[in-house]
């Protein structure tokens, strides 16, 4: 059984149709991405996943079951944590702020505290600057902010929505890293991004999406090695 499961999803933004039947699904252990230009639907398909934006036909499964119309804080509660594009942390908050948002609903303070010291050994720069303001990081700590923000809650799936926009190419690197770092002790991972040459190099699957339609999908390996998405793609 997939851990997570896209079964013929259509969802809709008033009239525009963006996603058209799109069926994808990530297994335990692995890394998949989602690739595709702008506005093919990626940052929509993981807005579905998590309850945002709703699927108005076809279903969502989360370990075989139906999360379709769960609530958003259901849907995370129940493992699926989601770093959405432009990483949205809060710039007056420090680091630790930042992470203690991560959990909310979690009353208890261990779980917080362990959550906290997880992060940091993932990410020691974040310690150093615990104290910070959020807003005063790079780009490229406010990136490990806001996915360490989604490790908080312990999920069996992390979804990274173009996490190496507008960073620099060392930055980048770090961040692809982490990825395939995360992944080796254990995490699931689905990847939206625009560069795929990466993403493809770190995943183990890909999806190429494409005005809202899964065009292409296969071992990530080949989807590099294939002239059209590398002519489409990787130019
Ligand atoms: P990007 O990299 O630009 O975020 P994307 O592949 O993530 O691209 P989406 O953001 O999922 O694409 O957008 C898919 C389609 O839905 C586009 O046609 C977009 O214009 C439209 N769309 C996205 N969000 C909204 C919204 N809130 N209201 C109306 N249309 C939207």
């Amino acid at each position: 059984m997939a851990l997570l499961e896209l079964q013929e999803v259509h969802t809709y933004y008033g009239g525009i149709h963006a996603l058209k039947g799109l069926s994808i699904t990530v297994n335990q252990g692995e890394v998949v991405t989602l690739i595709g230009s702008n506005g093919a639907g990626k940052s929509t398909t993981l807005k579905t996943i998590c309850g945002q934006t709703r699927a108005k036909q076809g279903k969502v499964l989360f370990n075989g079951k139906d999360i379709t119309q769960l609530r958003t804080h259901d849907i995370a509660k129940a493992g699926i944590a989601h770093v959405p594009e432009g990483r949205r942390i809060f710039p007056k908050l420090t680091v630790r702020e930042n992470l203690e948002m991560g959990a909310f609903g979690v009353s208890d303070k261990k779980v917080i505290e362990e959550g906290i010291e997880r992060a940091f050994a993932y990410f020691p720069r974040l310690k150093e600057r615990i104290d910070q303001k959020g807003g005063t990081m790079s780009g490229g700590e406010q990136q490990m902010l806001a996915i360490a923000r989604g490790l908080m809650m312990k999920p069996q799936i992390l979804m990274l929505d173009e996490p190496s926009m507008g960073l620099a190419p060392i930055l980048v690197e770090q961040i692809f890293d982490i990825v395939t770092e995360l992944n080796k002790e254990g995490m699931t991972i689905l990847l939206v991004e625009q560069n795929a040459n990466q993403a493809l190099s770190v995943a183990h699957r890909g999806y190429v999406i494409q005005t809202g339609e899964i065009i292409m999908k296969d071992d990530a390996d080949i989807l590099l090695a294939n002239p059209q998405v590398r002519e489409a793609y990787l130019a």
